[in-house]
């Protein structure tokens, strides 16, 4: 390719794939991020606390997260996550002390259905069908407008399922979201939704090896380096202010945008973009689990709702988690550490702990919100957004965030002549579908 360099802004997964995918096709690339480290919401750390590695946040992926699976070859490192070879699913009621296996069939047709022993116990079959009402979705509707909210099935089984896919309280989530989540899982049949988790960490499955695969291709990343402001003149982005150091753009440059919604519409004027915005709270208790303490363990009727379980540490996610913001650490590590002993079989003395709350974790996964999701090109003929709050037509994950990373390095090689027809400052003309 020529002299000219894509700038791609924002080390999440979002911009990591952006700028991997350019950089297996040839590209020149410089890759800038604001905070020491990549990683964005998907990231690890060392906890002084707790003396150990931990994440921000556990992740889980299914294997119907093609498009993340992809990016993990592409980096080499798809063998970090692990998980059981077939679908399955244990959870527990903390009310009624239930505990029960969900195990889908790998195949579309769930004849698991008619198997009592692969279901959910006390729910009527025809409970299971209560998503096809997402068939009907627009974008105005919310799940509450097209399926049963409540009941035992919604209580043990699509309540928690929608809660963690759309970090938002499922009534008022989009129903298209939600639509286009669970038929590319569970809809989708057992081989589509196995759990994978990044078991040595977030940092090294999905962060370190894209950096090593950047340096390896010559891309430049910049830790440290926060975007302050682009100057724009004649429809295109000319210069990026990052403070004492300035990138004056050529005629073939082109910029993707990877940061958040609120930190990509200071940069962008007029920018259109959610702004609201759902927390996560994280529990992690240095303790080593039980043998046979389940890999994840899905939680009714708690406080906890789901329980990750690593050789070093225990793990808690409690998604839609706005009500526990003003809630003191104390008080939830004391909480929550009650039900991680009671379920997982050890003493009730409280271990070391650390509470992580990710107060922006996902924009709210409402139909208002999802409304607000601008497509990747924007009016700049050389500027591209990313990210998993851009329009993917999924929930913010990290399947989405590949998927934005995706569509904006194609723009930019489409405007390359790679595909499409290339305009004068590298980007096609037509709009986004
Ligand atoms: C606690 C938690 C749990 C989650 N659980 C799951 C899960 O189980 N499964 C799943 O699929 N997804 C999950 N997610 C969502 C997933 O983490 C995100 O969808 C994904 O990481 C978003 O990536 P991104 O690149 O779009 O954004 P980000 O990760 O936010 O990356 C944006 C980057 O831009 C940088 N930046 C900001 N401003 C500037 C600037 N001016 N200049 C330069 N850089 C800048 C930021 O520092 C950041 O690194 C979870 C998220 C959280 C927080």
């Amino acid at each position: 390719m020529s002299g000219a360099t894509i700038h791609v802004v924002g080390a999440g997964v979002a911009g990591l794939s952006a700028a991997v995918r350019l950089a297996d096709e040839g590209c020149r690339v410089a890759l800038y991020e604001a905070a020491g480290a990549a990683g964005g919401r998907c990231r690890s750390y060392h906890d002084q606390t707790l003396g150990l590695m931990i994440d921000n946040g556990n992740h889980l992926l299914l294997s119907g997260n093609h498009t993340a699976l992809d990016y993990l070859d592409r980096i080499g490192s798809r063998g970090k996550l692990q998980g059981p070879s077939a679908a399955i699913f244990e959870f527990a009621d903390l009310k009624s002390g239930e505990r029960w296996r969900l195990r889908p069939n790998d195949g579309r047709l769930p004849w698991w259905l008619l198997d009592p022993r692969r279901r959910v116990p006390g729910a009527a079959l025809h409970e299971y069908f209560a998503p096809l009402g997402t068939l009907r979705a627009t974008a105005r509707t919310s799940l509450r407008d097209v399926m049963k909210c409540f009941g035992p099935l919604y209580d043990r089984l699509w309540g928690p399922v929608l809660l963690a896919g759309l970090n938002t309280d499922p009534p008022e989530g989009s129903a298209l979201l939600a639509g286009a989540m669970l038929r590319e899982t569970l809809a989708a049949g057992g081989k589509a939704c196995r759990p994978l988790i990044a078991v040595d960490g977030l940092s090294a499955c999905f962060i370190e090896p894209a950096l090593a695969c950047l340096a390896a291709r010559n891309a430049t990343v910049r830790l440290g380096q926060r975007l302050r402001g682009v100057e724009f003149a004649a429809g295109r982005a000319v210069r990026l202010d990052f403070g004492p150091q300035q990138t004056r753009l050529s005629e073939e440059d082109a910029v993707i945008i990877a940061v958040p919604p609120f930190a990509a519409q200071e940069l962008l004027p007029d920018l259109q973009a959610p702004d609201e915005f759902r927390a996560i709270v994280n529990a992690h208790f240095r303790v080593a689990p039980n043998r046979d303490q389940p890999q994840i363990l899905g939680v009714v009727n708690g406080l906890s709702q789901w329980i990750f379980a690593y050789p070093d540490r225990l793990s808690v996610t409690i998604s839609g988690a706005d009500r526990l913001l003003d809630v003191s650490r104390e008080d939830l590590a004391t909480a929550i550490w009650r039900e991680v002993a009671a379920l997982g079989g050890l003493g009730r003395e409280l271990p070391p702990w650390q509470i992580v709350k990710e107060k922006r974790a996902t924009f709210a996964a409402t139909p208002i919100q999802n409304a607000r999701r601008p497509p990747a090109r924007t009016r700049w003929r050389n500027v591209v957004l990313a990210g998993d709050w851009t329009q993917t037509g999924l929930p913010a994950t990290i399947e989405g965030a590949v998927r934005s990373g995706y569509r904006a390095a194609s723009i930019v090689l489409e405007g390359r002549g790679k595909a499409g027809v290339r305009t004068a400052a590298g980007l096609p003309r037509e709009h986004d579908a």
